[in-house]
Order: structure tokens, then sequence, then C-alpha cells
């Protein structure tokens, strides 16, 4: 598979804020309740310029403990399958919807998705990436604007604006699942083929607008 280390995405769209920026408007946020029950704000991590960003949920308690997204088994998973399509950590940027760990890795709750995500579309405002791949059902329903499965959704791209997205499971639950397991590294490599017939300084790919219908723009 071609193309592959991408280490500073250069985009036309001008940052109007920077993550630094964003980080500090955060400061010692309470916004909603899941401040009382944090250790640490997990805000992101990676590069700034990135063309592939990841949106995860919200943190788990390793993420919590260490104010990192995606550390612990699900992150090796993450890191792991990155190299299936072609890329390292380093060339990512990875968020959270939420990004206060909810108590016990209860799923999150509408006002706490309703106050925090103006930080993450700041976050994806900032970076610009070309794909967003989004990771489990809360991300992608959020991203998409739909509540159609994660299972439905998957395997394919979806435009959204000018953003493709890619959903797929979150790396955490597909280790309990050998099945999840082997379409989440298919969609890796679906991703790494998609990044080698589409160079960043290739063609511009049309952007149209995102419908219930889900529009597949590639297969
Ligand atoms: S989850 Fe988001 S909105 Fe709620 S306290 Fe944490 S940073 Fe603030």
């Amino acid at each position: 598979m071609g193309v592959m280390h991408i280490p500073g995405h250069d985009k036309q769209k001008p940052r109007e804020v920077t993550l630094e920026e964003i980080r500090g408007v955060m400061g010692d946020c309470r916004l909603c309740p899941l401040y009382e029950t944090r250790t640490k704000i997990v805000f992101g991590v990676g590069n700034p310029r990135a063309r592939v960003m990841f949106v995860g949920e919200a943190p788990g308690r390793n993420e919590d403990l260490q104010g990192e997204p995606f550390v612990g088994r699900a992150g090796e998973n993450l890191n792991a399958i990155l190299s299936l399509a072609g890329l390292k950590r380093e060339d990512i940027y990875i968020a959270n919807v939420l990004k206060c760990r909810p108590p016990g890795n209860r799923n999150p709750r509408p006002e706490e998705v309703l106050a925090c995500s103006p930080f993450l579309r700041e976050q994806i405002r900032s970076i610009w990436p070309d794909i967003i791949v989004t990771l489990g059902n809360p991300a992608t329903h959020f991203v998409l604007k739909t509540e159609i499965g994660i299972t439905k959704l998957r395997g394919r791209f979806h435009q959204m604006g000018h953003f493709v997205v890619m959903p797929t499971f979150h790396p955490a639950a597909a280790l309990r699942n050998p099945a999840w397991q082997e379409l989440l590294e298919a969609d890796f490599r679906m991703l790494g083929d998609y990044l080698a017939r589409h160079p960043e300084d290739g063609p511009v790919i049309p952007a149209t607008a995102h419908s219930d219908a889900l529009p597949r723009v590639e297969e």
C-alpha cells in the first residue's frame, strides 16, 4: 500500500484559533457535572496539522488518570491497527466528544454532550482534517448527526460537508469481540487504501451536503 507518512498536512483553511487557545478557554471547565468526578481533563493529543483526525466517545479510566486519550489496552489496539492504514500516532490527532470521564464509563448524557461538544467542534475547525474517523456509536452519531448504528454505517466513507467521515468500531469494544476486531482492521485497511488513492496534493474531493441517505462516496 503506497503513501503513508503524513508529517504535516498543509491545508488552505486559515486557522482561526489554535488548539492551545481552545485549551486555554476550557481552563478548569465546570460546564457539566462531570468535573466533580474527573481526575484530569483529557483534551486531545497529536498532530495539530493532521490529515486524519480520530474522534472517540469519552475518556476511560486510564485516560482519566493520565490526561491523554487512548492509552491502555484500547490505545495499544489503536496503535497496532494504525499501521494497517500506513499511519503512525504522530501523524494523527485524537480527541473525544467528552473531555471528562463519565463515572463507571457509563454512556454520555445528552446534556453533557451538549455542554462539551463545542470544544470538539473548535478542535475540528482548528485542525481542519480531510478525514474524520469516528470510533464507536456516540462519536459517530455526533459527527454524522444520525442515530443509525455503527454496524450499518461502517465499511464505507460518508461525506459531511468538507470532511470525509469513516465510522468504525471503538478499539476498546473490538477487543471484546473478535468479529468486530476483524471489521475494524478491514476498515483501517480501507482507510490506507483511500489515503493512497487520494494524496493530499491530489484533486480536491467534491463536498456534498450530508443527508439522512448518507451518500456513499467511496467503497
Ligand atoms: S465533560 Fe466537557 S463540559 Fe463537562 S466539565 Fe468536562 S470539559 Fe467541561
